[in-house]
């Protein structure tokens, strides 16, 4: 091994990392370059990457078509405040956006993140009804085990008690919590709460198919037109927070595609450029725009975020599905699944696995417990592979590009470091 550079001493200092406890956690990987699916460490180690960087980059990383595509734009004009102002990247991604999205989601508001999509979302429902001479309906339905965000909007509507953010219970809006429709008691129990409390709902937000942050919960496109059918029943907005299964982890584009229903409003980031440049979209139907056009200015959407709308992640969007269009992607997200349902399958019978599941290109083992975390982690790096584990759960979500050789690599480690005994 080499010697660590100055910079990870120097910089260590002074760095704050997200959800880390400072004082009892492994430092960071000092990682020097990526490419493909390959994460390459200061110290000259090489690893496989299993994750995709928190899901996004579905293409792998430094895809030269999606590097090219940045670097042209950047001749041409990196960014200009979307306040006043428009180009060509982002009207043609807003109608490139809705075509893809199909009918009823017409209308393609940009953001720079995740949380602040879901924000807008959020902002939008409650301000259709407002607009609508409706005041009451400021809460949302949500559901157990759901990751919308980490601002304060959006922690208000993860899961209150076994999400991230249990620290702040007490100190946010409160929103009506209720258990996925996966049977038919659950949705009876959630048709009767609506009967009760819709007057003072603006919509139902749902993570379709996969809630991923909360343990990667996989529900039945089923739970999907239950859910539509309640929103229909009750008058009720839907949103769909498309954030993580956007864009073909799934094996469907949009994970809404695979229930036959479309929602009110669609959340998308985390893979939109694959994987380079900051950009989110919330994306309502015509219905949902047509409430906010007035004599009134007061009916106006009043969200601005400073660089939304950015002209080099929207070429990189554009760049990203190209991508899409020209590459098997779906297909690819298919055949990485049955592979991981093979792979991972031997791992179920163990005591201490509680389940293996299998979504498109999402291989999950949860375990009863882990015992200790930090060595979980080091015995993955030790194996060559970058998988992060959260929770009770291992997880793969590699890149949608991946080979056969390193897409075996990652299956080997989990199943090394799994059956090797109770983690
Ligand atoms: C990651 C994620 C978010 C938050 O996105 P950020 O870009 O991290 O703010 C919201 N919803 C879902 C489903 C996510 O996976």
């Amino acid at each position: 091994m080499t010697r660590s550079p100055d910079w990870i001493d120097h910089g260590s200092r002074h760095i704050w990392l997200p959800y880390t406890q400072m004082k009892t956690a492994a430092p960071p990987l000092p990682v020097v370059r990526t490419s493909g699916t390959r994460i390459e460490l200061a110290d000259g180690r090489s690893l496989v990457d299993g994750i995709a960087s928190w899901w996004t980059a579905c293409h792998g990383y430094n895809h030269p078509h999606i590097a090219e595509a940045i670097r042209a734009q950047l001749e041409v004009m990196p960014h200009v405040m979307f306040g006043g102002l428009t180009h060509e990247p982002a009207l043609l991604l807003a109608q490139r956006l809705a075509a893809l999205l199909g009918p009823g989601l017409d209308r393609v508001f940009f953001t720079e993140s995740g949380s602040v999509a879901v924000e807008v979302a959020m902002k939008m429902a409650m301000q259709y009804w407002l607009n609508r001479g409706e005041p009451g309906r400021s809460r949302f339905l949500v559901f157990k085990g759901s990751y919308h965000g980490d601002t304060f909007g959006t922690m208000a509507v993860c899961d209150p008690d076994d999400g991230m953010h249990a620290v702040f219970k007490g100190l946010l809006a409160t929103h009506d919590v209720a258990a996925l429709p996966v049977d038919e008691a659950s949705m009876a129990a959630l048709d009767a709460h609506l009967a009760q409390h819709a007057g003072q709902l603006a919509g139902i937000l749902v993570e379709p198919l996969v809630q991923g942050a909360g343990g990667m919960l996989l529900h039945s496109p089923v739970v999907l037109q239950r859910l539509r059918t309640l929103a229909d029943r009750y008058g009720m907005l839907l949103i769909f927070d498309e954030i993580f299964t956007g864009f073909g982890r799934t094996g469907s584009l949009f994970a809404f595609e695979q229930a036959g229903i479309r929602p009110d409003i669609i959340t998308l980031s985390k893979a939109l450029t694959g994987g380079t440049l900051p950009l989110a979209a919330t994306v309502a139907s015509q219905r949902v725009f047509d409430a906010f056009l007035s004599d009134d200015p007061g009916h106006a959407l009043m969200h601005g975020p400073t660089f939304m709308g950015n002209a080099l992640a929207c070429a990189a969007a554009h760049a990203s599905l190209d991508l899409f269009e020209q590459e098997p992607r779906l297909a690819q997200a298919a055949a990485i699944g049955a592979t991981l349902r093979e792979g991972l399958a031997a791992l179920a019978g163990l005591p201490w696995v509680k389940d293996v599941r299998t979504l498109g290109a999402i291989g999950v083992v949860e375990l009863t417990r882990i015992n200790d975390m930090n060595r979980l982690k080091q015995r993955l790096i030790d194996q060559g592979v970058w998988v992060r584990p959260f929770g009770r759960i291992v997880y793969l979500t590699p890149a949608l590009t991946i080979g056969p050789e390193d897409l075996q690599r990652l299956i080997q480690a989990v199943n090394a470091v799994v059956a090797a005994g109770a983690p």
